[in-house]
């Protein structure tokens, strides 16, 4: 058996991962380092090498993308397809195990995912039920609440009295109201795909000895950024099943614990060293080498994380040559930041680059607009990450609606979302009383509506308008009987009025709307042939699913990845970044109180996960790097002035150099910094960001930023109780505390 394809291109230790013999194994290694690489050549040795068959083997990753990616990886090195091999993200696969066995799982056969705006307005509802008031109980705080229980494993009636101080009991009756809600629409959200199939293979003892019997290998990429459930569902997985010859599954997993940046929502590093004691025989391996980034890049990202504590520790080297210096620059504002950042990317593109070679990363969404208004300016292709995903853009999930409604009558969620959009004279209380009747007749609110018209509780106007919409979604359902999915789409975006509605909205954004709608008739044509949607061959277990319910599935699941259209410049959060390499990679808004963020200034934990984040984005970069920075910023309508980032501090000041408009000078930012961060630093006595202060009337508080110099420095400080001031440091007396 020549091997030799799958062998070549891999440094030592990468070949001792690869060619392995099949058990347990955890390769710990810094960013670049070959790890996800190394996994999918793993796949390939076991089916070519050591004789699995694709069907036992369960690959997860983090993104649909990079699913896609790593099934196309595979199946070169393999020469051929591996269809019955099942590779996607947690959601994905437990999705999957649901849609196939619904019945298992004590779902109804059409039961619906609901994605994170469909929830927040589903609790939203429950919180209006229960007569809870809103302003008290905000409704992303009862979502989190649920969110963070599902995650932990805990469905309602599991949350331990414990968590029922007053805040925990309104929550947790919310919880229950709506995990009630769920059970009785077939409603699913992305925690409950997780939490359901892991009860799936835990309860069912036929099932789970299949699985357990079919996947001899699971492989995890990114393996830090697990949360409880999905570490429970692996362990589930391989263990062995009792009774059967074959012992316990492999597991195979790759991850870094500098990278983990998911905590907030739930992820636990913890996972990589439970890894080593829940597991038998686990074999560790520590890549070191990276292939990715110039050593300058590398030595930047060393020196940063080296100021975390909480580290398993490993250090990183390249032989790829030391590369030019980290471009530090420093806009007077966000506009010429941006400016800035399409400036440099139209000159790569004129220097033979392309645009897709080009990144920008940063901390929170809402600073990709200006930077988006600044390509647009000159003309760069760009493409946006995350953000307000495709679909879930106000028309895209009206239209999604419709053709829900045409392939499901009983989908609740779709009929309220378009039974007066666009309006057609449905109102609130028509609404209200068709609720009445569903809840009282236990039916679905399309056949409360079929039922109040006759029974005559819907009656005069309302009997009419609602029997007209009743009469619009038969319809179109009749005259798109056994068309191809696109047509589908383009019949609801048109006879249900939608189309003309949305571009009716006039100006930019009416256009937006109407291209979107445009977009999404495009989408429905390259379903299933398109990369960007993997739609899994189970093999042997064929899916039922019609093509247009796999479709609104893939709609939910999606994580964002949705592209068409040529080579651009890509936006994204440094979250959406992971395992992604760029060439030339841009990480904007390298400012205290946005980078770090102000809460993580806070917590000690958050900010090394802050950190870590900042980590990630460096080691993007393939051969260059910039950090900039705005001296003032306008975000979210508030103006502010914030000094630069303490991550820019802790890069060590040979790997920087400055650039100033119209050339570079040579000297790091730091030796030119003469702002009020040196100034309060200096005159009054080591007060810096974050330290924690004493006011007489306003009591404890955290400093958040600071501006102008000697005199006139004025300080903002987050008082624990009187929330946040400004003060004029000369005259507030602060007393610094530890
Ligand atoms: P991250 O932690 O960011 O996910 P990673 O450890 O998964 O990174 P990969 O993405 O697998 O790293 O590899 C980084 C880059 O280095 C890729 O372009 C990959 O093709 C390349 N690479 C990895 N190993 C080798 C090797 N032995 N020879 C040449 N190139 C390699
Ligand atoms: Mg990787």
């Amino acid at each position: 058996m020549d091997v030799t394809h799958i062998l070549d291109g891999l440094n030592e230790r990468q070949r001792e991962a690869v060619t392995a013999p099949v058990g347990n194994l955890l390769v710990v290694a810094g960013a670049g380092s070959g790890k996800t690489r190394v996994l999918v050549h793993r796949i390939a040795y076991l089916v070519e090498a050591l004789g699995a068959s694709p069907g036992g083997i369960l690959a997860v990753t983090f993104t649909n993308k990079a699913a896609a990616e790593m099934r196309g990886r595979v199946e070169r090195l393999l020469e051929g397809p591996a269809r019955a091999m099942w590779v996607g993200t947690f959601h994905g696969i437990a999705h999957r195990l649901l849609r196939m066995h619904w019945q298992e799982a004590g779902l109804p056969q059409n039961f619906q995912i609901l994605d994170a705006d469909d929830q927040l307005r589903l609790v939203k509802r429950v919180i209006r039920t229960l007569d809870v008031d809103e302003q008290k109980w905000p409704v992303r705080q009862a979502v989190w609440f649920i969110n963070s229980h599902k995650d932990e494993g805990r469905r309602a009636k599991d949350v331990e009295a414990a968590d029922h101080d007053v805040f925990g009991t309104t929550h947790h009756r919310i919880y229950e109201a709506y995990e009630a809600l769920c059970e009785q629409g077939g409603l699913v959200d992305f925690a409950e795909l997780l939490l359901r199939s892991h009860e799936l293979l835990l309860n069912n003892i036929d099932l789970r000895g299949h699985y357990r019997r079919r996947f001899r290998h699971l492989l995890v990429d990114e393996f830090q950024d697990t949360n409880t459930i999905q570490y429970a569902w692996l362990r589930v997985l391989a263990a062995a099943e009792p009774g059967s010859a074959l012992g316990p599954g492999a597991v195979w997993a790759v991850g870094d614990d500098d990278q983990s940046i998911y905590g907030w929502r739930g992820a636990k590093i913890q996972n990589i060293h439970d890894f080593q004691t829940d597991f038998a025989d686990v074999e560790v391996v520590r890549l070191e080498q990276n292939y990715r980034s110039t050593s300058r890049i590398l030595n930047a990202a060393n020196a940063l994380i080296g100021n975390n504590a909480e580290r398993l520790g490993k250090n990183l080297w390249t032989d790829a040559g030391l590369g030019g210096p980290i471009l530090v620059y420093s806009g007077y504002n966000d506009l010429d930041e941006a400016r800035f950042i399409a400036d440099r990317t139209q000159r790569w593109i004129e220097d033979g680059g392309s645009p897709d070679e080009v990144a920008v990363l940063y901390r929170s969404n809402a600073q990709s607009r200006v930077i988006e208004e600044a390509c647009l300016r000159l003309d760069i292709p760009y493409r946006i990450y995350g953000g307000v995903r495709f679909f879930e853009r106000l028309e895209i999930k009206n239209a999604l609606a419709y053709m829900r409604l045409v392939g499901q009558r009983h989908a609740d969620v779709a009929f309220e979302r378009v039974v007066n959009t666009p309006p057609r004279g449905i109102g609130g209380k028509t609404v209200d009383a068709i609720r009445v009747i569903a809840r009282a007749n236990g039916t679905s609110m399309w056949q409360a509506s079929k039922d109040g018209i006759a029974s005559g509780a819907l009656k005069g106007r309302a009997a009419t308008t609602v029997g007209a919409f009743i009469k619009l979604i038969d319809d179109i359902a009749g005259a798109v009987e056994n068309a191809p999915l696109y047509e589908i789409t383009e019949h609801c975006i048109e006879t249900s009025g939608l189309m003309a509605f949305h571009s009716k909205e006039g100006g930019e954004r009416g256009m937006a709307r109407k291209e979107n709608l445009e977009e999404l008739v495009t989408a429905c044509r390259q379903f299933g042939r398109d990369l960007a949607f993997p739609v899994e061959n189970t093999g042997t277990e064929e899916s039922q699913a019609s093509e247009l319910e796999e479709f609104l599935d893939q709609a939910a699941l999606e994580s964002g990845d949705y592209q068409s259209g040529g080579p651009a410049l890509q936006m994204m959060t440094m979250h959406s970044a992971k395992g992604l390499e760029f060439p030339l990679v841009f990480m904007a808004g390298m400012e205290e109180g946005l980078f770090p963020n102000t809460r993580s200034m806070r917590e000690p934990g958050r900010l090394e996960e802050e950190r870590r984040l900042a980590y990630v984005g460096i080691t993007r970069a393939m051969r260059q790097l910039y950090f900039t920075y705005a001296e003032t910023r306008r975000m979210n309508g508030m103006q502010s002035s914030n000094w630069p980032s303490r991550f820019l501090d802790e890069v060590p000041a040979e790997c920087l150099e400055e650039v100033r408009m119209g050339g570079t000078v040579s000297r790091p930012f730091r030796a030119q910094a003469g702002n009020g961060a040196q100034d309060l630093r200096e005159d009054h006595g080591g007060l810096r960001i974050g330290q924690s202060v004493r006011h007489a009337k306003f009591g404890d508080g955290i400093v958040l930023q600071a501006e102008g110099a000697g005199e006139r420095t004025r300080v903002q400080v987050n008082f624990t109780n009187a929330g946040s001031k400004w003060l004029m440091l000369a005259y507030a007396n602060l007393e610094i505390l530890g």
